[in-house]
């Protein structure tokens, strides 16, 4: 983008993804970390985040998309790094290539990574999958699975793919004690007995994001694989998620007052007047709206901190703009930032904070900042 953008910034505090990396591998224990760095490391951009995971002692990378794995490649990271989310049509071929896993879900998935693989001459390094109960991606346990590791015989025989690892995903992401948890890593583990069974060579199982990750040791397995607790927030919202576990949340958005002027009681505030000032008041203008990702269910409701202290979104949100009610006779001048959330130090609402008001998680705040938000790294 060229010119001033007047969204704001997010700024990116690297070294707290460091830091966290560093405290989720102590927890893991042995086991190594797999940081999750998928949607532009859950928006905190896709490279930055990724070598700042790194630098704290992650050995692995995942992502959803093979796309994201190449733009690692294509950035000079050489660990390795798992993509499991595709679909017909994935250039499998550039992922053998460039040495990245493949998580396979279904045996078309299969299928095309090996034909990928006889194409490029190489062996693709295939973890499959298991859906345990999440009823998602991943082949279901039971036959379905019985079958898959089946035809990994005849293709690890042929040189085509070596199952290296296997992986499932919880359904309860942000209850590490629901019975459910139990059950997925029973099936899990009949997985892994069975896969060994077919003959696969584990060299990786790995079960635990970042609530298993933080609240349960036994389940880290060879590798964890958390992604919220990586940028510092906790995905359990009983626990906190300010610096819940030694955690810091890495992303601080702000943007300076746009304007700021003194208005009568009873003036409606933006689209629909959903907000009418009780007394005569001073309001400010955040030129930020839900084009870049502040939520319009945050009209009315979403956190804001001015000056030293907390507003909450006066009205609608806007595309581009949304106004704070400062309250009469307010010091705040323009150019004055007003933070939407950051770590939850200084008083400031945190994303979290964000997700409770509006009725949603934190990983959908901070995954969803638009581009013409500038993203300052420090
Ligand atoms: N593993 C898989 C397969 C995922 O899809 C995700 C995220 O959705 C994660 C790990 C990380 O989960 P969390 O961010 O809850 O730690």
């Amino acid at each position: 983008m060229t010119g001033q953008s007047f969204a704001g910034e997010l700024r990116i505090d690297l070294a707290a993804i460091s830091d966290n990396v560093r405290r989720l591998d102590e927890l893991a224990g042995s086991a190594g970390v797999m940081a999750v760095v998928k949607a532009g490391g859950y928006g905190h951009g896709l490279v930055p985040s990724a070598l700042a995971a790194l630098r704290g002692g992650a050995t692995w990378l995942g992502v959803a998309q093979l796309s994201e794995a190449l733009e690692l490649r294509a950035a000079g990271l050489t660990c390795p790094v798992l993509s499991w989310l595709h679909a017909p049509g994935a250039d499998f071929a550039a992922a053998v290539r460039e040495d990245v896993d493949l998580a396979v879900s279904a045996p078309w998935g299969l299928e095309a990574v090996a034909e990928a693989a006889r194409a490029v001459g190489r062996a693709a390094r295939v973890h499959v999958k298991v859906d345990t109960g999440l009823g998602r991606n991943g082949v279901l346990h039971g036959p379905a699975l019985t079958s898959l590791l089946d035809r990994t015989r005849a293709l690890e025989a042929e040189g085509s793919v070596r199952v290296v690892g296997m992986m499932q995903h919880f359904a309860y992401a942000d209850a590490p004690d629901h019975p459910e948890v139990r059950a997925q890593v029973v099936r899990f583990d009949a997985a892994v007995a069975e896969a060994e069974a077919a003959g696969c060579r584990l060299e990786v199982r790995h079960l635990a994001n970042s609530a298993a990750t933080l609240t349960n040791p036994s389940l880290a397995y060879d590798l964890v694989r958390p992604g919220l607790a990586v940028y510092g927030l906790s995905p359990v919202p009983s626990l906190g998620d300010h610096e819940h576990d030694g955690l810091t949340p890495a992303m601080t958005w702000s943007a300076p007052l746009a304007q700021v002027k003194d208005v009568p009681a009873g003036q409606g505030i933006s689209y629909g007047h959903t907000y009418r000032t009780e007394r005569a008041t001073r309001v400010g203008i955040v030129p930020v709206g839900y084009a870049d990702g502040v939520p319009r269910a945050g009209s009315g409701v979403g956190p804001l901190w001015v000056a030293g202290s907390r507003h909450t979104v006066a009205g609608r949100v806007c595309m581009d703009q949304l106004v704070v009610d400062l309250g009469p006779g307010s010091g705040a001048r323009e150019g004055d930032p007003c933070v939407l959330f950051g770590p939850g130090t200084q008083g400031e609402p945190t994303a979290q904070d964000w997700a409770e008001a509006i009725g949603t998680i934190s990983y959908e705040l901070i995954t969803r900042v638009g581009d013409r938000v500038p993203r300052r790294y420090v």
